[in-house]
């Protein structure tokens, strides 16, 4: 048995525990609800180490305010942006900071779930690209990244924030060849729940789901939350498909994810934090009409500010003010509460998954883009900012 009792409130699993296991005894086991949990064997010898490098039990050592600077972020490679979510920025940093060398982890599509796997190089890091709203499988990649740095390798971890903080926990130390890039996190969602709801799109499509996109991009951006389903027969762009909706209403994100996190705070355990740049527009008046969605860059050390130095040469960037990013994108600093529907919902889910599935959810629908979105989209670019300033001036 574990020495210590990680509450299902707190603990992100993170696999920290998992990962500085001397007789490797823990396993990550998943729950009725479908989240990893940490159940170690009869071959504990009570030592200890899981519970010292537990985040949700110690202090993790999350970055001084003093080097945090704020940017809104676009990379100028069109094939870049769109194989990322956001504006492209944890390529670019990746391309600007690895070597051919560099492990670079991240997580990844198995199928229909989400692990994370470490891959060599920049050239190799598409696999990693996109949000996958899943909660991500750390499985023995905290181990390789130690391996690798211990041989002076260059290593980047890119994950949620207690992923994060879980790996800086196990690595018990700094390491100046390990760039860390954290995420602004609405939350993480459950591997079974998704897994279901792609049964109940499977029988809204006619046929099963193989494969899954989250924040699909077509030419232009459109919508923020498209996803491209693939079934056997084809691929189709669909809005509020079932999976999304119980996402964003938060009745599907794990226990950890609620009011306990720890991570909603500008006190990052990256050297990097991205997302998306929220209130773009209002920001940046002049780019009130565009035709591709932005990244938000913070960076929260040295290390990380001195990683971005050159990056302008492959991304816009705008600086801006971090009070920007709080106001816009609140959940970089402020907490979030579940309601009561997440019980409820689970309650009904586990009693009979595709039922609930059925009953929290409403149809989804494939896309069409509206005119203003195809009209923007027609538009060069020049011709957009030009708009945009005297759209601008006029209305102020
Ligand atoms: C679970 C989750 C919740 C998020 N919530 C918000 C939010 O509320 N507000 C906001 O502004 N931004 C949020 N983001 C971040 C946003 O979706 C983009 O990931 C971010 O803007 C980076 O985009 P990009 O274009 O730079 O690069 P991309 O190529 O899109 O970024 C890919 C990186 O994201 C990481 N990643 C993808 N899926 C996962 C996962 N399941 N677990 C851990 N890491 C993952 C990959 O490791 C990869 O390194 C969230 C991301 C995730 C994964
Ligand atoms: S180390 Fe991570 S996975 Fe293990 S108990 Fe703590 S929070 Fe959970
Ligand atoms: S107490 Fe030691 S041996 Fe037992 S599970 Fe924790 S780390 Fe492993
Ligand atoms: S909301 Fe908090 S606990 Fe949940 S995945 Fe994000 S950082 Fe981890």
């Amino acid at each position: 048995m574990l020495t210590f009792n990680p509450d299902k409130a707190h603990c992100t699993g993170c696999a920290a525990c998992y990962s500085a296991c001397p007789t490797h005894c823990i396993r990550m086991k998943a729950d009725e609800e479908g989240f990893l949990y940490p159940e170690a064997s009869e071959a504990c010898i009570e030592c200890g180490l899981c519970e010292k490098v537990c985040p949700a039990v110690t202090q993790e050592n999350a970055a001084t305010l003093e080097h945090q600077k704020a940017f809104a972020a676009l990379s100028r490679d069109a094939g870049i942006w769109r194989r990322s979510a956001s504006g492209g920025a944890f390529s670019e940093v990746c391309r600007l900071w690895a070597d051919r060398d560099t492990l670079i982890v991240g997580a990844a599509w198995d199928g229909l779930r989400v692990h994370h796997i470490g891959v060599t190089g920049f050239e190799n890091i598409a696999p990693l690209c996109k949000s996958k709203y899943i909660c991500s499988a750390i499985e023995d990649t905290f181990i390789e990244i130690h391996e690798a740095l211990k041989t002076g390798r260059k290593a980047i971890f890119c994950g949620c924030p207690c992923q994060v903080a879980g790996l800086k926990a196990f690595l018990r130390k700094d390491y100046e060849n390990l760039l860390t890039i954290d995420l602004i996190c609405h939350g993480a969602g459950s591997p079974s729940v998704f897994e279901t709801c792609m049964k109940s799109l499977s029988s809204f499509l006619g046929g099963t789901v193989t494969a899954y996109q989250f924040r699909a991009k077509r030419k232009h951006f459109e919508v923020d939350y498209l996803s491209r389903v693939t079934t056997q027969s084809r691929s189709r762009y669909i809005v509020q498909d079932p999976y999304q909706q119980l996402f964003l209403s938060q009745n599907a994100l794990r226990p950890s994810c609620g009011k306990n996190c720890k991570y909603r705070d500008p006190h990052r355990p990256g050297d990097i934090t991205l997302a998306d740049f929220k209130g773009l527009t209002t920001v940046f008046p002049d780019l009130t009409f565009q035709k591709r969605n932005w990244s938000t860059i913070v960076c929260n050390t040295q290390k990380g500010e001195q990683a971005i130095s050159g990056l302008e040469e492959r991304m816009e960037m705008r600086p801006c003010n971090l009070s920007d990013i709080v106001k816009h994108n609140p959940l970089f600093a402020r907490q979030t509460w579940f309601s009561q529907d997440r019980d409820a919902f689970f309650h009904d889910f586990i009693a009979a998954p595709e039922k609930a599935i059925g009953r929290w959810t409403v149809p989804p629908s494939t896309f069409k883009p509206s005119l203003k979105r195809r009209l923007i989209n027609l538009l060069p670019t020049s011709l957009l900012r030009f708009v945009s300033k005297m759209y601008h001036f006029v209305r102020h």
